[in-house]
Formats: C-alpha cells, structure tokens, sequence
C-alpha cells in the first residue's frame, strides 16, 4: 500500500480510484467466447478456474464529491467470501483515507448498475443489525431501468442482484433516479452502453477539454480492450460489441483515460493503437 496522493487532475475536475479489496470470478465466464489458452496468459487462473479482480469505486470531485460505485461491502455471507474469495483487506475505508477524504463529505453516490460487487458497498449493517445506507449524508443515485430490473430479477440475473444492497435506501429515503444520458453534476454525464445490463452506465467526466470515463463493465479490465473480449455475464452482448466497437475508437482518438474498475493491477491508462492490435499505455 502507498501512501501516494491517489488524486488525478482531469481539467478542473480531480478524480481519484479507490479500491475496496479483490474477488475472484470464473475465468471462463470473464471472457465469454475466448478460449482458455488465451485469456489464461493474460489473467492467470486459480485452482478453482477463477482470476482475481479488484473493486475500484471512484471518486470525482468537482462542484459536489461523487463517487461511482461502492465495490461489495461487507455483508457477504461466508459461503460468498468463499465461492468469490472476497478479499477485503485492502477497504473502502482506507482508500477513503489515502485521498484524505470522510465517508461522510459525500454528496453523491452515483451506481453504474446494482450488481453485487459494485453496489454491495451501498449499505451497511449498523450495531442492531438493521441495513442502512452505508454514506449518510450521500443522496443514491440509480438509472431508473437498472432500478426496475434490480427489484424484479429473472432466473438469469438474480444472482447478482440482493436486495439488501439498493432496497434500503429507497426506504431511507435516499434514492434519485436518472435517466439516459444526463449530466449529474456540471462535467459528469452518464451514458448508457446496455449490454452487460439492459440499463448499464458508463461515466464521462469532463472538463477544460480532458475526458475521462469509467468504464465499468462495458471494458471491466486492461484484458477486455479487445471488442470480441466480452464477458459470458452479459445479458446483452451483442449490445456489448456495438458500443465497445464504437466506443474503443472514440477513446483512441479523443485521448479518454479510461478507468478500469476491476483490472487487479492497473488503474486506470489510455488507449493507444499499434500494428493494428489495441494497447493500453498506464496513466
Ligand atoms: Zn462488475
């Protein structure tokens, strides 16, 4: 762990990735079509099959301080921790304190989608047990399709979707919706690319002519810049190829930091073009 400044300049705004520890998925269902041999040398597997990810929520400050996401939080029940191998020694918490900032300045916590391993830092258990958000004095806010696919889950997505992460801060209060397309605050806009969930978001953090995005799971890790490289979780992933397509020629060309949510080792990088094949050159 550095003690380093996390915080990146992008014109007047500054953002900062935080990290809230690592898990473990299944290779295989990581790299959708891609055969073993070749996502395996750029994402060793387990002995279970699984590569490691890291959770990293970010933070924007600007006009108001936002953060995007929340990583899994704490309330993963122990056969959770085991089948994802949630390590959290590394938490939220800390990241919190490395960008010299309290839970507490928040004023906005900003969901790409509900999925557990970015909206579980959401809430949090009190002392009595009760589940409350996790930020208190942040407002929630959740596209309003994610919302309603959130809180009526199919036999294909309820896995990733517990209740215990959103459904509190409806109840508290807390919540706001947005719709596609819309700037949260002066230089962050949301932009929805679909594919992964019917309503995912990716961010546009823009100012004096910089941009950086986050990525989310349209492009989870340095391994994903690839078009093809798409994960088996998608529900939509033809959705996910269209925009990908579109989208990695946009960043290339405009310059985009692009900010990996869950690469293990890398942060955040640009992405550069040579003999034809997409390289991403760290930030
Ligand atoms: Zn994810």
């Amino acid at each position: 762990m550095s003690g380093a400044s996390p915080w990146i300049r992008v014109g007047d705004l500054e953002i900062a990735p935080l990290l809230d520890g690592y898990f473990r998925l299944d290779g295989g269902a990581m790299f959708g079509v891609v055969p073993k041999p070749l996502w395996e040398r750029r994402a060793p597997a387990d002995a279970r099959n699984r590569i490691t990810l890291a959770m990293r929520p970010l933070l924007v400050r600007g006009e108001r301080l936002l953060m995007i996401d929340a990583g899994i939080g704490a309330k993963m029940d122990a056969k959770s921790v085991d089948i994802y191998a949630i390590d959290r020694r590394d938490l939220l918490e800390e990241s919190f304190a490395r960008a010299d900032v309290s839970p507490d300045d928040l004023h906005i916590v900003l969901a790409s989608h509900l999925h557990f391993d970015h909206a579980g830092g959401f809430t949090a258990r009190d002392a009595s047990g009760a589940v409350r958000p996790a930020f208190g004095r942040a407002r929630y806010l959740v596209h309003r399709g994610e919302w309603e696919d959130a809180t009526h889950p199919h036999e294909r997505n309820r896995a990733s979707y517990l209740p215990e992460n959103f459904v509190p801060l409806q109840d508290a209060g807390v919540l706001e919706f947005y719709d596609d397309d819309e700037t949260v605050v002066p230089g962050v806009r949301v932009r929805r690319s679909g594919g992964h969930t019917r309503w995912h978001q990716i961010v546009y953090l823009e100012s004096g002519g910089r941009t950086a995005v986050f990525a989310a799971d349209l492009v989870p890790t340095t391994a994903h810049v690839d078009v093809p490289w798409i994960m088996g979780y998608d529900l939509y992933p033809m959705e996910t190829l269209a925009f990908k397509r579109a989208f990695v020629r946009e960043a290339i060309e405009r310059e985009y930091l692009i900010v990996f949510e869950h690469d293990p080792e890398v942060e955040a990088g640009y992405l550069r073009e040579k003999n034809g094949k997409i390289i991403v050159e760290r930030a």
